[in-house]
């Protein structure tokens, strides 16, 4: 993959940042393995200097919201001001299953230009309340895509994969790298599986690398233009391609892992 440059700065279909990574669901093979982590909401001031450093090399189509379930943050309209306020994009989304959507502040749909309502068969969204969605969307011209959604593909595999050369096919064939690119606690990353996969599997794997160094590139870094670059430009796999099946998992019908316990 190639990309170009436009006033210094690299074209890209989209940037995303994980405002929480906690859900009030808990889908069976959640690409950003949200189930499985610890709760944790972003600061929108440390978003804010995330987001000006990389606007300077960086010019995605749109910018994302996503998590988690990002209506569980404490202030998403500041995290929608600290988004504006670094000139990385105009267009700027959140992705929700929806069911806070519902009853989010004015301010949250005032911010935004576009909202993707994930409606999962294993956790449907009632009608009642896709319907007052979209009456909020249109009443604030937000522009609402709705998907819907009934397998998953498995992303998470058993176990580490054993060859190089399985981790180099599953790299090349993985489309996350180009459409998922992440910006998380001081790093860009090409897709969104390093931080958390470092933080879920790593326990069971001593010999796991860092992954979110090795796989992220530091904002503060000098050299921030041309390290983006070569890390969106690689042909080799990430560290991380060896914990992951990208998009080359098998498909299975969508279904909910059982409520954790009460701690
Ligand atoms: S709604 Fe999204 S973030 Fe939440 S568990 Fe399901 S896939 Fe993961
Ligand atoms: S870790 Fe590798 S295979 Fe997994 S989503 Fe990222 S680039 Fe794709």
């Amino acid at each position: 993959m190639r990309y170009e440059l436009h006033d210094g700065r690299i074209l890209t279909w989209s940037l995303e940042t994980h405002v929480v990574t906690h859900c009030n669901l808990r889908c069976v093979q959640c690409c950003p393995l949200s189930p499985h982590l610890p709760a944790w909401a972003v600061e929108p001031d440390s978003l804010q200097a995330d987001l000006t450093r990389l606007a300077r090399v960086l010019e995605p189509n749109i910018f994302k919201l996503t998590g988690g379930e990002p209506f569980l943050h404490p202030n998403l309209p500041a995290v929608l001001d600290a988004v504006r306020a670094s000139g990385i994009c105009e267009q700027v989304s959140v992705t929700t299953n929806g069911l806070l959507a519902v009853s989010a502040p004015e301010a949250v749909y005032e911010r935004l230009d576009r909202m993707t309502l994930s409606v999962y068969s294993s956790a449907p969204l009632p009608e009642k309340s896709l319907a007052r969605i979209t009456e909020r969307c249109e009443h604030h011209g937000v522009h609402l895509t709705v998907k819907r959604i009934d397998a998953f593909q498995q992303i998470t595999p058993e176990a580490p994969l054993g060859s190089d050369a399985e981790v180099r096919d599953v790299y090349a064939r993985c489309w996350l790298k180009v459409r998922c690119h992440l910006v998380h606690q001081g790093r860009f990353y090409s897709c969104t599986r390093p931080p958390h996969v470092a933080t879920v599997l790593g326990p069971a794997h001593p010999d796991m690398p860092a992954l979110a160094e090795v796989d992220g590139v530091r904002l503060d870094a000098p050299d921030l233009l041309e390290r983006v670059l070569g890390l969106l430009e690689r042909d080799t796999p990430l560290a991380t391609c060896r914990y992951c099946l990208g998009a080359s998992g098998p498909w299975k019908p969508h279904a909910q892992l059982p409520r954790a316990p009460r701690g």
